[in-house]
């Protein structure tokens, strides 16, 4: 087999990145991106390894009864999309096998998951983007691999309100003659457009990140944002990044009009998100995967430590059934945002604190903390072994719960835990990122000599 050969090709599985997997006559494997399980199809060979080639679609031969129309005229380029072009249902099965498959090969561990929860909406669920802006205030995406901005005037994840401030970013930096940034040079200034809304209230956040300490024409900026953007508009914000860096957000940001913060409610709980705070992009799908949390972590009458903790979200979601909650996050704003977020709410039982989970683990094992129940929910490399250590060794909780967005690194510390004396009861995965091949898993393990009990 060599380059540009056409092949006929049955796709029989999708990898977790989601190319479609087809073994070639010859035996060799064969990947090839946005196809279907059942498509037959004539494949194009890109390139050729030892044990495997990567292809693209020539032609659909034969559709697999799980292909739908593609309905995105940008979901060949941008890469944020992994589903567009197969049944919802078709995209829960192999999410939930994917869950399935890191636990059983990573992990060495034979339960099966819960079914998946799926999507209460597939589209416009995000309450967050960043838009790199082009010259001319153009705002897109970069294509897939490169720094090539691709303008994009709609995405279907994204809530309509987000393509209207963009669409209001454009005609102020034309009409302003105001300059997009230029990586190459390091020159122009505005770099990202960067929005938040809040779901259960409406309100909606605008933060421009700009290359440089000054923006101008800043009154007419504001006025046409709220002249479009109306009752909704609670913040607007400037970022300031002049690093020459491909990380989108700066260290200060600073407001230009309303508060420095939007309100949601989550679980019943008031949470005031500011713009360098992490917070779930699907609110909806986090209100069901907390409760889930909670019904796996008991927390009634339990003293709870809440380790990645963000703005407090899943803490203080438990707060009113335990005996307290001790949050720990490394991104001082949240750190800020956790507390208020305490206060707000009359919580007299929470505490926040800003270091890293290794270091505030070792300190609160140091001076004898030893809460019933610890919640982890890391980025997506996972805990640091040390952290699980700490907490199997020191800490000894009856429960851990575990909340992840890599099904992988999961499967890893699940088994670290396992060693250590943990037992998995049990995991379900939620889809929280519907159309895209992310999937969010929370999972109940028990520590071995309280399995009886529990
Ligand atoms: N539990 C929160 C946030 C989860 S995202 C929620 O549900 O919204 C993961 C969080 O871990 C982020 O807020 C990130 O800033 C924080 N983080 C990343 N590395 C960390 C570390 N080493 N120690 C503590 N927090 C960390």
């Amino acid at each position: 087999m060599k380059k540009n050969d056409l092949i006929s090709l049955e796709i029989t599985d999708l990898t977790a990145e989601g190319s479609g997997v087809g073994h070639a006559a010859d035996g060799l494997t064969v990947f090839v991106p946005r196809t279907a399980v059942g498509d037959r199809i004539t494949a194009k060979i890109v390139k050729v390894k030892k044990k495997y080639a990567f292809a693209i679609v020539a032609s659909v031969d034969q559709p697999s009864p799980h292909r739908v129309a593609v309905d995105c005229p940008q979901f060949r380029s941008c890469g944020g999309c992994l589903y567009r072009h197969i049944d919802y249902g078709e995209e829960c099965r192999l999410k939930e096998l994917q869950v399935a498959n890191s636990m059983k090969r990573i992990g060495g561990i034979d339960l099966a998951p819960n079914p998946i929860v799926p999507a209460v909406e597939t589209e416009r669920y995000r309450n967050k983007a960043q838009f790199p802006i082009a010259s001319g205030g153009k705002s897109g995406f970069f294509a897939g691999h490169s720094h090539r901005i691709i303008p994009c005037e709609d995405c279907l994840l994204q809530p309509s309100e987000f393509s209207v401030a963009a669409a209001v970013i454009e005609q102020w930096m034309v009409e302003n003659g105001i300059s997009a940034y230029e990586e190459s040079t390091g020159e122009g200034l505005v770099r990202h457009l960067y929005l938040r809304n809040a779901e259960t209230t409406g309100e909606l956040m605008v933060v421009l990140v700009v290359n440089g300490q000054k923006i101008p024409a800043q009154e007419q900026l504001i006025s046409l944002l709220k002249e479009k953007l109306g009752e909704s508009l609670q913040s607007v914000q400037q970022n300031i990044n002049t690093e020459n860096t491909n990380v989108v957000l700066g260290k200060e940001t600073g407001v230009l009009y309303g508060k420095p913060f939007i309100t949601d409610v989550l679980c019943g709980v008031k949470l005031h998100i500011s713009p360098l705070s992490f917070y779930q992009v699907n609110r909806t799908m986090a209100e069901k995967l907390y409760q889930k949390a909670a019904e796996y972590a008991c927390p009634q009458g339990k003293d709870i430590l809440d380790l990645y903790c963000g703005i407090g979200s899943i803490g203080l979601s438990m707060a009113r059934e335990a005996k307290s909650v001790t949050g720990v996050e490394i991104v001082e704003a949240a750190v800020r945002d956790a507390e208020q977020n305490a206060v707000e709410n009359g919580f007299r039982n929470t505490r926040f604190l800003c270091a890293t989970a290794e270091q505030a683990a070792r300190n609160l094992a140091a001076e004898g903390i030893r809460p019933q129940v610890v919640l982890v929910d890391p980025p997506r490399k996972g805990c640091d072994e040390s952290v699980l250590q700490t907490i199997a060794n020191d800490f000894q909780p009856e429960r851990v719960v575990y909340v992840s967005c890599d099904p992988a690194t999961l499967a890893r510390d699940v088994k670290a835990l396992t060693v250590l004396g943990y037992s998995l009861k049990e995991y379900t995965p939620f889809d929280l990122f519907a159309r895209t091949g992310h999937v969010e898993t929370v999972a109940c393990l028990i520590r071995e000599k309280e399995w009886d009990k529990g």
